[in-house]
């Protein structure tokens, strides 16, 4: 799939408006970095680092987590790479750090509420994140923030351990990001000192659209009632863009929905600039977004809402038909 869209490869996704979209790819193993020269994507917009906790029996060292994250930035080779620190529990349960039985592991003691609460291993894996990036950029994103007050305390935690790591005589990140996922609607009502102070937010989409829905993205049965390309939830993302535009704030996608061509063709056209993806997304994706006008896009998607359509999908679909 990769070799058909080897023309456009290093080619931006720019529409035939003028729009640069940003395309970047999901990561989460050593074995995926190969894509990112591959794939034409601009560089990881997601690394998922709980794969390397899920895959052993016991917690990882700080030392081989810090080698691990410095042969990814290695091998993206000056790209970004957004390393999201660990998204246990929920799905992704880890033998030796077992949450009590929860009835409802999705909504429950997970991700940065877990980093927060116990916040050891949080401190390794932003110590080793810093030792990896070794005086380079780095970036990091906090998983499932649900208010201000959990990325406050987040980002407190990568102060001190950028504090310390000076104190020691390490090398400090020559310019470093911190970013939100969001992930629950609620993050989306925080107030405008959140969007001011976050150096970027990412849009957890698959997590976000089932508490939006409240359908489990694990149940087929009921999750597939619910279009993300329902009026519904376009506005909510419409919301969410222009409160990032009046702040300034740097926005993403990173759900499996960036990497569906019509979807991510309606994310362009309410105002989404970038979009991270699986790498063989990215092609498609930008061969498609290199063909359209987005106002023309924008127009279907108005009309469609207007015309009380349950989901702005068939008409977008059957346009862009017609033009790829
Ligand atoms: C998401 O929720 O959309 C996301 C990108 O994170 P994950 O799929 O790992 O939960
Ligand atoms: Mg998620």
């Amino acid at each position: 799939a990769q070799e058909r869209y080897a023309s456009i490869r290093d080619l931006p996704a720019e529409t035939k408006c003028g729009s640069v979209i940003r395309l970047d790819m999901n990561a989460g193993l050593m074995a995926d970095l190969p894509s990112l020269a591959g794939s034409g994507a601009e560089g990881v917009g997601l690394f998922r680092t709980e794969l390397q906790f899920l895959v052993r029996n016991k917690m990882p060292r700080r030392g081989e987590l810090s080698s691990l994250y410095s042969t990814v930035m290695n091998a993206a080779a000056g790209k970004r790479v957004a390393f999201r620190t660990l998204d246990i529990g929920s799905d992704k349960v880890l033998t030796y750090m077992k949450p009590n039985d929860e009835p409802n592991p999705a909504m429950g003691w997970r991700a940065i509420r877990v980093g927060l609460d116990k916040p050891g291993v949080l401190r390794m894996q932003l110590q080793a994140l810093i030792r990896a990036a070794n005086g380079r950029p780095l970036t990091v994103m906090f998983p499932f923030i649900t208010l201000y007050e959990e990325f406050k305390a987040a980002k407190a935690e990568m102060n001190k351990a950028l504090a310390r790591e000076k104190r020691l005589g390490h090398p400090v990140p020559s310019s470093f990001e911190v970013g939100a996922m969001m992930e629950t609607p609620s993050l989306a009502y925080a107030p405008d000192a959140f969007f001011e102070e976050v150096d970027f937010i990412s849009i957890g989409g698959n997590d976000l659209k089932q508490f939006f829905f409240a359908a489990d993205r694990e149940n087929e049965r009921v999750r597939k009632r619910y279009d993300t390309l329902s009026p519904s939830f376009l506005s909510f993302l419409q919301m969410v863009i222009a409160r990032c535009e009046k702040t300034g704030t740097k926005l993403s996608f990173c759900g499996e929905d960036a990497g569906r061509p019509v979807e991510a063709l309606c994310f362009a056209a309410l105002g989404l600039r970038s979009l991270s993806m699986r790498p063989a997304s990215v092609g498609p994706v930008k061969h498609i977004l290199r063909r359209v006008d987005l106002g023309e896009v924008r127009k279907i998607i108005d009309a469609s809402i207007a015309d009380g359509d349950t989901s702005v999908r068939r008409p977008v679909a059957d346009w862009l038909a017609y033009q790829v």
